[in-house]
């Protein structure tokens, strides 16, 4: 039996991100750029008007006070998206709009509501107040500079990202391919949600839960057929999943029951098995192989065990392969609001509920077999063997979401 980390390097070891593909911004939430990103201009572009107002040449209002107005000359007028702001001659200022360029010579823009117009002379404009050189001016090149890094490789794009990327004027971006993934499940007692449940049957969960979790990760799930406890079936299933996916994730199968397969099918098709069993619970049964290129995950068919040594030992492996410079789930720390009681001989990963204030309490059963628990918890606390946390202990929560 090897160490979760032991593990999780023996599986990452070697792993390279697959090929690169360009996808246009809209598809491109969620995955991670191949390539580092400089801006190819300014940002913004130009100087431009923070406000509707008025654009002026600061040192004409220096002296200006409500005791003293100044009164300038109104010439011209820029909207945003005006291409010839013109140019501001001494002692006069222009009529201006948010996001337009300044015209020539103006070095600031005084808000519309900070000065008076007299009907009686609608070419003047009266100030009752100075104001400092670009006041009022977003610069050219003050948010991102041209040629500047916007973003780097291996950085997962999020909406902010994206939003970054069309400012920048990009159509398109260069990002890791998506890793196929393929889901069987094993097990006689397997029956399809949505069909009449015969007596000693379960429902299979797994394949929707890692599904999930997969596309979480970023990975294309593949949901296969259900797989009985057969050597032949299993090993053809393994087979056509092989060929289609880059991953293929069974649950169920993989321990040391005489109608457990999967371990014997993988390599009867050739597949290495590069080490199965990891000191944690929940988790144990679970191996770990290669198939040319491409990735075994034997995972336990135990509902809590599948979806915990999939997002302890899959979820790196499918962010690597997409080059992610982050492979770790998050992490928050929390003050426990309850006991944490690990009496067993391995790291216990517990279902916790991590609240917005920071506390933390047990979901409930710790079984493995326990769908409710699991579906309340947002995380995991890695419990060391025999080991209990006492309330008030900081603890570091594993997020899941
Ligand atoms: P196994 O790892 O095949 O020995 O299965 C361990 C336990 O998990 C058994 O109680 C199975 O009935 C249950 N189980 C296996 N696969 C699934 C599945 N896909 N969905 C729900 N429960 C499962
Ligand atoms: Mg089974």
């Amino acid at each position: 039996m090897i160490s979760l980390e032991e593990a999780q390097e023996r599986i990452l070891a070697g792993l390279e991100p697959l090929p690169a593909e360009q996808v246009p911004l809209q598809l491109a939430v969620g995955h991670y750029l191949a390539s580092p990103v400089d801006s190819p201009l300014d940002l913004p572009p130009a100087d431009n008007s923070a406000m509707d107002g008025y654009a002026v040449r600061a040192a004409d209002l220096a002296s200006a006070s409500p005791e003293k107005p100044i009164s300038l000359r109104l010439s011209g007028r820029t909207a945003a998206g005006s291409t010839s702001p013109g140019s501001l001659d001494p002692g006069a200022c222009g009529r201006i709009f948010t996001g337009a360029m300044l015209p020539g010579g103006a070095d600031a823009v005084v808000m519309q509501e900070d000065v008076k117009c007299e009907e009686s002379e609608p070419a003047a404009v009266i100030f009752e107040e100075s104001v400092r050189p670009f006041e009022n001016v977003r610069l050219r090149g003050e948010d991102v500079r041209k040629g500047a890094l916007l973003l780097a490789a291996g950085e997962q794009l999020t909406a902010q990202r994206l939003s970054l990327l069309a400012g920048a004027g990009l159509a398109s971006v260069s990002v890791r391919r998506r890793p196929q993934l393929g889901l069987l499940a094993t097990g006689d007692e397997l029956c399809e949600p949505g069909r009449a449940l015969a007596p000693g049957m379960i429902y299979e969960s797994n394949r929707i839960g890692l599904s999930a979790m997969a596309q979480a990760a970023g990975a294309s799930p593949r949901l296969y057929p259900l797989v009985a406890d057969d050597l032949v079936l299993t090993k053809n299933a393994l087979q056509t999943a092989f060929q289609e996916c880059d991953v293929v994730v069974t649950s169920g199968g993989v321990s040391v029951g005489e109608m457990d397969w999967v371990r014997q099918a993988f390599t009867g098709m050739g597949g290495q098995l590069d080490f199965w069993s990891v000191a944690i619970k929940p988790g144990k049964p679970f191996a770990f192989g290669r198939h040319g290129g491409k990735l075994l995950f034997g995972l336990p068919g135990n509902p809590v065990s599948a979806l915990v040594a999939f997002f302890l030992l899959a979820r790196p492996a499918l962010l690597r392969l997409q080059g992610a410079s982050q492979t770790q789930p998050p992490i928050s720390r929390g003050i426990l609001a309850g006991p944490l009681a690990n009496r067993g001989p391995r790291r216990h990963f517990m279902r916790v509920i991590l609240d917005n204030d920071g506390r933390v309490r047990s979901a409930g059963s710790q079984a493995s077999h326990f769908l409710s628990s699991m579906a309340r918890a947002n995380g995991l606390v890695d419990v060391p063997p025999g080991q209990t946390f006492p309330i008030g202990t900081v603890v570091t929560v594993l997020r899941w979401n």
